[in-house]
């Protein structure tokens, strides 16, 4: 297979490559330290150029925050960059779970 360079590296991240390749990365990945510092620095250069919301989803493919985070979120106490995470999740994404999960805990506290 084709070196993999900083460029595909890039496109693995923001899920671009064809399966097949998708997997040559993956496992080239757990078997190289070297590519995987090299990943991180595709990583930084990426969190720099671009908001960091969209960073933490490719970072950590996170999905729904749990619900102590959504207490926080509802406190706005925390992590600035999870808080902001949290408001993307509900308001930009919609998230019909976490929304329940948000409204039953905004009772709890009132
Ligand atoms: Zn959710």
């Amino acid at each position: 297979m084709s070196p993999i360079t900083p460029e595909v590296l890039r496109d693995y991240l923001h899920d671009a490559l064809p399966d097949g390749e998708l997997a040559a990365v993956e496992r080239a990945l757990r078997g190289s330290a070297e590519l995987r510092s090299l990943l991180s620095e595709v990583l930084e250069q990426e969190d720099r150029g671009e908001h960091t919301v969209g960073a933490i989803w490719r970072r950590e493919r996170v999905s729904c925050p749990t619900r102590d985070q959504l207490g926080s979120y509802l406190l706005e106490a925390g992590d600035p960059e999870v808080l902001e995470y949290i408001r993307f999740h509900l308001e930009e994404i919609g998230c019909p779970y976490c929304q329940a999960n948000l409204d039953d805990l905004k009772k709890l506290h009132s």
